[in-house]
């Protein structure tokens, strides 16, 4: 077992599975943080098992020890260098499928990500899903489906990825001595980010984060704020939810939802403005945004 809360999806995953109803693109569609890669991976070391248990690899044969040691010859993953997934990537793959297993006699192929293909990758890929050889597997996985060309999403089996009851994340989290965070609810959707956080000793920073953005409106001094974003790109994103969430609590309040437009748009702009202009004075922009919401 993965996760608790993909366990129903392991179950249904384990039914086709035995039924030999397994279909040969698999495409798995969640958040960040819910654990997609996670089931992939187990999910090609099953395909590849000798004696797997349902959706569960034995851990104990040949081609086990094999995927143990990131070996497998028969496993191949895409990595993403740079942005995109290049069609040289997807032909790799159409070459590694062409060829004969080495072991049991699946073979399989992990593309994390999948809509950070280009068009021409997508095409390629597109050859492949149309013409299934047996005992050839693809795993996708992805995080914004709607961006994937219709004729991907046609071929293959769409599973959505999910925390179903939230209180599994909950017991999950709490197990790992994270509780009490008073933004931990907006996560329980993506309990492996918040994991990831503790792992690079990050829970504060996100809690400093959640101070900011509470106290934007009255703060004159953002030099800390700036200090932590300047370190990692990544949570303007998470700093954004913040702000978002905190507008929707004003607007269930009272706000004037032209007010709250405006403000919305403001946090639009600074996100935009934080992801995509290179070089851009974050300071000036934090300042910018605090005054576009305080009026
Ligand atoms: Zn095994």
């Amino acid at each position: 077992m993965t996760y608790p809360w993909l366990n129903e999806i392991e179950q249904q995953l384990s039914t086709s599975f035995a039924a030999g109803r397994f279909h040969h693109g698999q495409l798995f569609n969640g958040q960040q943080g819910v654990g997609k890669t996670a089931l992939v991976e187990q999910l090609a070391n099953a395909l590849l098992c000798q004696q797997p248990n349902g959706v569960q690899p034995c851990g104990q044969c040949k081609s086990c020890q094999l995927n143990q040691a990131g070996t497998h010859p028969d496993k191949f993953n895409v990595v993403i260098e740079g942005q995109s997934i290049g069609v040289d990537d997807i032909r790799n793959v159409s070459h590694f499928m062409s060829h004969s297993a080495a072991q049991n006699g699946n073979k399989v192929v992990i593309i994390k990500d999948c809509h950070k293909m280009t068009t021409a990758a997508s095409n390629a890929l597109l050859k492949t899903l149309e013409e299934p050889s047996s005992q050839r597997f693809l795993l996708l996985t992805t995080n914004a489906a709607s961006q994937l060309p219709a004729t991907i999403l046609s071929r293959c089996t769409k599973i959505d990825v999910e925390v179903g009851d939230v209180q599994e994340a909950k017991h999950w989290l709490a197990s790992l001595q994270i509780i009490d965070y008073p933004w931990l609810r907006l996560f329980y959707q993506q309990p492996l980010l918040v994991q990831a956080w503790q792992l690079k000793e990050q829970l504060e920073t996100i809690d400093h984060l959640y101070k900011f953005a509470t106290e934007l409106k009255q703060g004159h001094n953002f030099s800390s704020l700036v200090d932590i974003i300047n370190k990692d790109n990544d949570l303007v994103r998470v700093f954004c939810l913040f702000l978002t969430e905190q507008l929707k609590q004003q607007l269930i309040a009272g706000m004037e939802f032209d007010a709250y437009q405006q403000a919305q748009n403001a946090l639009n702009d600074f996100y935009q403005n934080c992801t995509q202009v290179l070089g851009l004075n974050l300071s000036l922009a934090v300042s910018k945004l605090a005054y576009s919401l305080r009026r």
